[in-house]
């Protein structure tokens, strides 16, 4: 078996050091360099977001809201609400983008004190500043709780059953 601890926690296939970890990361200098890279469309900030709530980042999930979101917006909630929050699995079903707005369709499976949910969402996304910025979602009829079946494939998308994997 490959070692895949390595992999991009979004499910891209690619290595984390080379896909979302280096927004993640550059973030981080952001406040020193305004020049700093960013995500350049909409899904790869989704992408690189869904990371940042797998590796409790949760810093760069409130900079990557729209500034007029942020505001409101508390570290604390992000970090009680997401506790025990173990994110498991994303597909991207769509995304579009013109120059100011990006939409993002969206399932992302998750585990939550024992228990197993789907979020289905569409993002909205402007850029502001030249960034692109999550701004809200709508959430789809997808999104619940699962029981997912012991024989079968592992939500997760490691390709073992349930119940040799994430149960
Ligand atoms: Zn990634
Ligand atoms: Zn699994």
């Amino acid at each position: 078996m490959k070692e895949t601890s390595n992999f991009c926690p979004c499910k891209s296939g690619l290595a984390f050091t080379e896909c979302c970890l280096p927004f993640i990361q550059a973030h981080e200098t952001t406040i020193k360099n305004e020049m700093s890279l960013t995500p350049p469309t909409p899904e790869k900030l989704m992408r690189s977001r869904y990371c940042a709530y797998a590796i409790q980042n949760y810093h760069y999930i409130i900079n990557t809201y729209t500034a007029s979101k942020a505001k409101s917006l508390s570290i604390n909630v992000i970090e009680n609400d997401c506790q025990h929050t173990q994110w498991l699995n994303l597909q991207i079903i769509h995304s579009s983008e013109s120059t100011e707005k990006g939409e993002v369709e969206f399932v992302a499976f998750y585990k939550d004190k024992g228990e197993f949910f789907c979020m289905h969402e569409r993002s909205l996304f402007i850029k502001e500043l030249g960034q692109w910025k999550y701004h809200t979602g709508k959430v789809l009829d997808k999104t619940g709780k699962l029981k997912p079946e012991r024989n079968k494939l592992c939500l997760c998308g490691s390709g073992k059953k349930f119940k040799r994997c994430c149960c």
